[in-house]
């Protein structure tokens, strides 16, 4: 599926979507340079499960878990890690086996442990299409 969106907004309402649709165990990818919305993409994934506190990067916790939604979020960014033995040491496979849902910032930093069968999110600017113009491709 691709979407195009024109606002912070109308991203945020595709993440909402898709959390309402979510499937216990399912990972969704989010990859796209900085700034492109992997987080408000995130925000509305939340808000459709149901989670109601404030969702923003746990770029200094690698994972960052929720708990009040309908399935647990799992959210995590990648962006600052060094070497995949440091999700080792946070004991991800309890994350990406569990019964929750993971949105992952940045996967492709880690592509060696994504299972398959992962979804994959892919959001892209295209400056000749305005500023807040994002393209967003989900497998
Ligand atoms: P990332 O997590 O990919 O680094 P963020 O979600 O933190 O990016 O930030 C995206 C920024 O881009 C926000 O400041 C947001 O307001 C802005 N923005 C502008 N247009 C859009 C859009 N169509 N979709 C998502 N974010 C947008
Ligand atoms: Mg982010």
């Amino acid at each position: 599926m691709e979407r195009e969106t024109f606002s912070p907004e109308e991203t945020f309402a595709l993440g909402r979507e898709l959390g309402e649709e979510a499937q216990p165990g399912e990972i969704f990818c989010l990859d796209g340079d900085l700034g492109t919305g992997k987080t408000v993409f995130t925000q509305g994934f939340a808000a459709g499960l149901g989670i109601a506190e404030p969702v923003n990067s746990p770029t200094f916790t690698i994972v960052q878990v929720y708990e009040e939604g309908r399935l647990p979020l799992y959210h995590f960014d990648v962006y600052r890690i060094g070497e995949p033995e440091e999700m080792d040491e946070i004991g991800y496979e309890e994350y990406f086996f569990g019964r929750g849902v993971c949105l992952i910032e940045w996967a492709s930093l880690i592509g060696e442990l994504i299972p398959e069968g992962a979804r994959r999110v892919r959001i892209e600017k295209d400056t000749e299409k305005g500023f807040d113009y994002r393209r967003i491709t989900v497998q």
